[in-house]
């Protein structure tokens, strides 16, 4: 099946009779015929559903239909993208060992590794998004058991040199991982250039509406884990009756023990109710995906002929040809990145709050990526304690928008821009 079928057809087949949509299994447990086959389920033995932390039809079957789109073995859905971020590092690395993350992440991601995970006793090292493979290679340590990366930097846009960054975890008998939520499935293939992990936010483009908070951890399939570097994959697990994860379940080694494991002991599972809503937003992912560009592409090229009347002082899209990054989003990205749009209006702070006051199709809200065109001034919101000085050292310039293009029309969206402008 071509992605735009998975994205309908994916993940769910009823039988005879059966109802045609996912059903909602809202249930945390399952019943047995006898309790042999329920200690064959706690075995692993049997395949089955034993209780909704581990696993649940629906959420299992957003699962695999992700999966497929991926293009993976194997995927954990979790109950934010937070806690796929967080499960996706801590299934190979514990107190001790040391990450190379690439520096251009969403700041929640960073605030976790950076702050909660270091001091779990995890290290990390970040690196620019453009570093060069021996720039990469100073990075490592002989405690290194992951590389981290964001396909497409929220808010930055910076597009990771996947092949670069998986080249260089490669050397090192090490796995790269990425979020690959701003481009989705649609509009990036990590797997296809390397990467050996993806993991998602469902809450943007995937879900689509804004309605469910949800993350999910895919696996290609592809990382051989047998270099003995991940002890915890390739010995026995005494927690689990002494199964040793690559040897009996092979390629689907790190999300079975993802589940097994980290499910099990912490429980960020996505609720059924939630999985059912993201599916319904998958099944119009293709069809979302193109317009969200389309429509970006236009704002970021109107955008951009307003540097010459004075009113914007810059434009970042990986879209246009000025960009710094089209050529990696040519390669990466063919088909465009998403319909984020970050730009600066001149004046500064104030005329950037002005200018966000003044819109009224496009909505001030916190979140990004969604189908109803939104926006944000981080400073004089998410980071309105900072100083202008402290902003520029963060990369958030005074003036930045983040402008989350949405699936109006084109027209109406500038229209909207044009009229903002003008009063600023
Ligand atoms: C929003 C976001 C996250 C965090 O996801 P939540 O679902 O809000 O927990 C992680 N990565 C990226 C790129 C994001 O945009």
């Amino acid at each position: 099946m071509r992605i735009e079928t998975k994205c309908v057809q994916s993940g769910y087949s009823p039988k005879n009779g059966e109802a045609r949509v996912l059903p909602i299994y809202q249930s945390t447990t399952y019943k047995y015929d006898s309790s042999e086959f329920m200690g064959d389920l706690f075995d692993l033995k049997a395949d089955g559903f034993f209780y909704t932390r581990l696993a649940n039809p629906t959420v299992d079957a957003v699962e695999k239909k992700i999966a497929d789109l991926e293009g993976g073995v194997a995927a954990v859905m979790t109950s934010s993208g937070q806690a796929a971020s967080m499960y996706s590092v801590l299934n190979i690395c514990h107190s001790g060992d040391h990450v190379v993350c690439s520096s251009a992440i969403y700041g929640g991601t960073y605030n976790l590794f950076n702050k909660t995970m270091r001091e779990m006793g995890i290290d990390f090292t970040f690196v620019s998004p453009n570093s060069t493979a021996d720039e990469l290679e100073a990075a490592f340590k002989t405690n290194t058991r992951c590389v981290f990366g964001e396909t497409l930097s929220n808010p930055a846009l910076d597009v990771l040199d996947i092949e670069v960054f998986a080249n260089a975890a490669h050397k090192h008998g090490v796995p790269l991982i990425v979020d690959n939520t701003f481009p989705t499935p649609i509009n990036c293939n990590p797997f296809k250039f390397g990467a050996d992990i993806v993991t998602h936010s469902t809450t943007k483009y995937m879900d689509g509406h804004a309605c469910a908070l949800g993350g999910v951890v895919i696996d290609s399939g592809n990382f051989d884990w047998n270099n003995g570097l991940f002890p915890g994959l390739t010995t026995p697990d005494e927690t689990y009756h002494g199964i040793t994860y690559t040897e009996k379940f092979g390629k689907a080694a790190y999300i079975v023990k993802m589940r097994t494991h980290l499910m099990r002991d912490i429980g960020a599972m996505q609720g059924p109710q939630n999985a059912f809503l993201l599916n319904l937003g998958l099944e119009t992912l293709h069809l979302r995906m193109a317009r969200h560009v389309e429509n970006a592409q236009k704002v970021a090229e109107y955008l951009e002929s307003q540097i010459a009347t004075g009113k914007v002082s810059w434009v970042n899209y990986p879209g246009l040809k000025s960009n710094k990054n089209y050529e990696l989003c040519q390669k990466y990205m063919p088909n465009g990145s998403c319909g984020v749009v970050s730009f600066g209006v001149a004046g500064g702070r104030e005329a950037a709050t002005k200018f966000m006051d003044s819109l009224k199709l496009a909505a001030v809200v916190t979140h990004v990526a969604d189908a109803r065109t939104c926006c944000l001034h981080p400073a004089s919101t998410t980071h309105r304690q900072l100083t202008d000085k402290q902003l520029e050292d963060c990369g958030v310039s005074p003036d930045l928008v983040r402008f989350s293009v949405g699936i109006e029309n084109a027209d109406d969206i500038i229209d909207d821009i044009k009229q903002a402008l003008e009063k600023c």
